[in-house]
């Protein structure tokens, strides 16, 4: 769902390189050995309790009941690649994975049955990352059996205390999985080198970073032994570097004296290893590096931030200022983004951390080779406006409103704060003490203390950032092939100089006009029929201007109201006259440019940046067209008329079109994996292919316009569904009064059958993409659907269960047994075209020459699982799995609105949401007629991507 601009994600600076796997409480049962640590931050969550045992281990326990029945456990250890002595390169990711591979308590694969067994997968439910400075472990399970838990516990207790049995036989067995963790991961040549390069510029030669890669060296991988690994875990898996966070549905108390009695039990190290602290060096003067190369014409320009304060009022405060001052920085690109005249085609500023030591800020701008030098200027101009005038104080006064309305949500919706969210923070708190451990009202309450406190002096003080050269890198990348000058070390120091002694005038405030989104309430409609789904609770209204609602209150996240308009047509029914050329970028216009009513898009935004409105969509795909909207109950009103106002008075000026299309032009696709096999699906058909805006400049406003009314002219065609915190008589009313008058005709629209029939033959292509040592594998089944509402859920449930056996037999057999990949893909859906149907996508990577073997591999398990289908035992797992996952999905207002969408547009009784699955299991012999059904054997698509020959013969790996 896009987000109205939200105020605040600033894009982080992804990691270089990242590795994946209170009611007052008791006292403490042995107080002796635990030590509350009251001390450790002077304000902290009420509900959270935080100690350090004897041995020095330290705890994190909250309950939290989002999702209801699970709890989060993490074992955090302050250990990661960076302490690796040089045989033990890798060795850190390397060990994790050993985790998985046997314990004291779980020997061999036996962790994983667990897991699975509790109805928890391997991945979302069981996973790890190593870093270059910690490894963190993370089990989810369901608390409503004290079993389960007290072995999930077991879990934790055995990795932290020296309980993972590093099986010689187990290690030589994951090298396969670890190098084809490798090797998926492996960008091509030409971006391992400019990594390599970047590296080299960011962390300053001589860093240890440098040669610490997580995943390590290919040739150390491969040759793993018992030795390294065990004195890495030796060395640093110990109760002084080492957390335990427990967060979810459970009884603090109780997790206390369990923590104290498991945990207080392993022995402080007589005379552990020190653990260095590994350093970044600063350079005393800014480090300028011009790279060519393959490479995209940027700029990008980082500054060190200071270590973070550890007191939390100081990190709030921190915070605070950071964002009212990056924000209408990222506005003002934004905005020139859309003036012709811009010397950049896009800014993006950056915040976040390579490694521990290295926490950054700048930005990162991409340009022409021409104009790179113009284009540094201008965004170093508006850092130095910020830095010599702060934002005016209405600007920052509505920044100000903007972000408490923020926290006012995080703190309304805190009971929807998943338990994930949490364990992650308290993660970060352990590890750098820069996560906060207040609770959302504790930050709501502070930010109000200290936010009347920042004036624009305040934020000109922190925009003199830029002004600092002690360790400012600036990288500029500039295509080899590109035939300008590049710039060079005086140039751009010159660009610094020049813009610091320039004086700027203040940033332009502009005046928006305010006002009531609807100055005249709508003479209301009518609702003509009620319906109570009672098992789901869910209330239908059949209006008087034909359209319908289905209303769906949940209390999953207090500050939550989600509504959603849809009808079925779509692209399908627009003419060709209007579909070629403006008609299909409308949706994608109205939802990033136009504004409504007497407001256009920068007068909304800013009006509505100080509610709790926090999203408006429009869409239109092949067969449907929809409107999404998303805030908190008390913006209902506001919602509901924005929702009026977009099917009555959507405003797209020329204004606002002029500078879209200069934004927009730009914004390319990645293009994915399932865009191609739409594309081959697609067979040419252009209303089926994917919407690129590069031809945004050929948009005429007023056919955009024609192909909108065509689609959202006609209300009556329409299902309104919503969900969310609010009552039945809240709802009622703004039903009558907003949607059941919208204008409607009594046309009911059907979607237009683009006559492409799934393909009915076995197509195999082998193409040769990669010049790196690597091969991928992509089988694909696709074909129609049930389209008998009443076998819908069975043959879904079917399907379902199908890729759950298949992912993991494919799972064990080629990572587990014969170690050839680090992982396997298995996805399934059903997709409407307009009738439904079904695709299977089977996906991996593995080393080129053992590739064909792997294959053969795969096509065995799939003749047998034709053939005899799944074992019983295999089959209940997966029912458990399919039910536990129901459980948390049921907490999930998205998941609702999502099911609500498809069971209505099935026709399947919307009851069924809650209970998708049938009563009777599964038959090995329904599995194996569903594979005969959904993988026949002769029909299919199989693409095997390659290494060029060149490629093959290096490394060989
Ligand atoms: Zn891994």
């Amino acid at each position: 769902m896009k987000a109205l601009p939200r105020r605040w994600p600033i894009a982080l600076i992804v990691p270089l390189v990242a590795v994946l796997a209170s009611t007052s409480p008791a006292p403490a049962a042995n107080s002796a050995r635990a030590q509350r640590s009251d001390s450790l931050d002077t304000l902290r969550d009420p509900a959270l309790v935080v100690g350090t045992l004897a041995n020095g281990l330290r705890y994190y326990i909250r309950a939290n009941a989002m999702p209801a029945g699970r709890v989060e456990l993490r074992l955090v250890v302050n250990a990661g690649s960076v302490l690796e002595d040089d045989d033990q390169q890798g060795m850190a990711h390397f060990l994790e994975h050993m985790a998985f591979n046997g314990t004291t308590h779980f020997p061999q694969q036996s962790l994983i049955d667990f897991v699975e067994a509790s109805g928890m997968r391997f991945g979302p439910d069981l996973n790890a990352y190593t870093n270059y400075d910690e490894t963190v472990y993370m089990l989810t399970v369901p608390t409503d059996e004290p079993r389960i838990l007290a072995q999930g516990l077991t879990v934790m207790q055995d990795w932290a205390s020296g309980g993972t049995l590093i099986d010689s036989a187990e290690v030589v067995a994951e090298r396969g999985v670890v190098l084809g963790e490798w090797r998926s991961r492996l960008p091509d040549t030409a971006s391992q080198t400019i990594q390599k390069h970047q590296r080299t510029v960011l962390f300053g030669s001589g860093a240890r970073y440098l040669d610490r890669l997580p995943i390590g060296l290919p040739t150390q991988v491969e040759t793993a032994r018992r030795e390294p690994l065990q004195r890495f875990y030796k060395d640093w898996y110990r109760p002084d570097l080492m957390a335990v966070v427990v967060v979810g549905d459970i009884d603090p108390a109780a997790i206390e004296r369990e923590i104290v009695d498991r945990f207080g039990k392993i022995p402080k190290p007589t005379k552990p290893r020190p653990r260095p602290v590994a350093k970044v060096p600063v350079a005393s003067e800014t480090v300028i590096d011009v790279y060519r190369g393959q490479v995209t014409p940027s700029v990008q320009v980082l500054w060190p931030v200071a270590e973070s304060p550890r007191e939390p009022r100081a990190i709030v405060e921190r915070r605070l200022v950071e964002q009212l001052m990056l924000q209408p920085l990222e506005e003002r690109f934004l905005r020139m983004r859309e003036l012709a005249s811009r010397p950049f085609v896009v800014v993006n500023l950056q915040r976040g951390s390579v490694a521990r030591p290295l926490d950054l800020i700048g930005f990162q701008l991409i340009a022409w080779p021409d104009s790179l030098e113009r284009a540094l200027a201008t965004v170093l101009a508006e850092l130095e406006r910020g830095a010599q005038h702060g934002i005016p104080k209405p600007a920052l006064d509505l920044q100000k409103a903007a972000l408490l309305a923020h926290l006012e949500h995080a703190a309304a919706s805190a009971p929807a704060r998943s338990s994930k969210t949490y364990a992650g923070e308290y993660t970060q708190h352990y590890l750098t003490h820069a996560g906060l451990v207040v609770s959302a009202e504790q930050e709501l309450k502070l930010a109000r203390e200290i936010l009347p406190g920042i004036t624009p002096e305040v934020i000109a003080r922190a925009a003199q950032f830029w002004r600092a050269s002690v360790g400012r890198k600036v990288l500029v990348s500039l295509p080899e092939l590109a035939h300008t000058r590049p710039p060079t070390r005086a140039s751009i120091l010159a660009i610094f100089d020049s813009v610091a002694r320039t004086a700027l005038s203040a940033p332009a405030a502009r005046t928006l006009a305010a006002g009531p989104l609807m100055t005249v309430a709508p003479t209301g409609g009518r609702i003509a029929s009620e319906t109570r789904h009672q098992a789901s609770g869910i209330t239908e209204w059949k209006l008087s201007n034909g359209a319908r609602v289905l209303f769906k209150p949940s209390q999953n996240d207090p500050d939550e109201l989600l509504l959603r308009a849809w009808s079925a047509g779509g692209f399908s029914l627009v003419p060709d006259s209007l579909f070629f050329g403006s008609g299909r970028m409308v949706a994608r216009m109205m939802t990033q440019a136009a504004g409504l009513g007497a407001h256009d898009r920068e007068d909304l935004t800013a009006q509505l940046a100080t509610t709790g409105v926090r999203e408006l969509t429009v869409d239109i795909g092949y067969g449907d067209e929809s409107i999404a909207l998303a805030g908190s109950p008390s913006e209902m009103e506001t919602l509901f008329q924005m929702l009026h106002l977009q099917f009555t008075a959507p405003r797209l000026d020329t204004a606002a079109l002029a500078g879209w299309k200069n934004y927009a032009k730009y914004q390319g696709r990645a293009f994915s994996l399932l865009d191609q096999l739409n594309q081959t699906f697609a067979r040419g058909n252009p209303r089926l292919m994917p919407v690129s805006t590069n031809l945004a400049e050929l948009v005429d406003l007023n056919r955009a316009m024609a192909v909108y009314h065509d689609r959202f002219g006609n209300a009556g065609d329409f299902t309104f569904t919503i969900v969310g915190a609010a009552t039945v008589e809240q709802i009622r009313p703004l039903v009558e009064r907003y949607l059941a008058m919208l204008p409607a005709t009594t046309e009911r629209e059907v979607p237009k059958d683009p006559k492409v029939r799934p393909f009915l033959m076995r197509m195999r292509n082998t193409v040769k993409p990669f010049d790196i040592p690597k091969a991928s594998t992509l089988l694909v089944f696709d074909g129609m659907f049930a389209t008998e509402p009443g076998e819908y859920l069975a043959e879904r449930e079917r399907l379902a269960t199908l890729t759950g056996v298949l992912s993991a037999r494919l799972r064990t057999r080629l990572r587990e047994e014969l170690s050839a990949t680090y992982g396997v893909n298995v996805f399934d859906r059903t997709y409407p075209l307009p009738m439904e149907h079904y695709q299977v996508l089977i996906n991996f990577d593995a080393a080129p020459e053992r590739m064909g073997a792997m294959n053969r591999e795969m096509l065995a398990i799939l003749d047998s699982v034709r053939a005899n289908g799944a074992t019983r035992a295999e089959l209940s797992k997966i029912a458990t799995i399919q039910h536990r996952q129901l459980e948390t999905q049921l907490q999930d207002n998205d998941y609702w609105m999502q099911r609500i969408g498809l069971f209505d547009r099935l026709k399947i009784p919307l009851d069924r949401i809650v209970t998708p699955y049938s009563d009777t299991s599964m038959t090995p012999e329904a599995l194996s007629a569903a594979a005969q059904r959904y993988l026949p054997k002769d029909v299919y698509i199989h693409t095997i991507a390659m290494p060029q020959d060149s490629a093959k013969t290096t490394s060989g790996r």
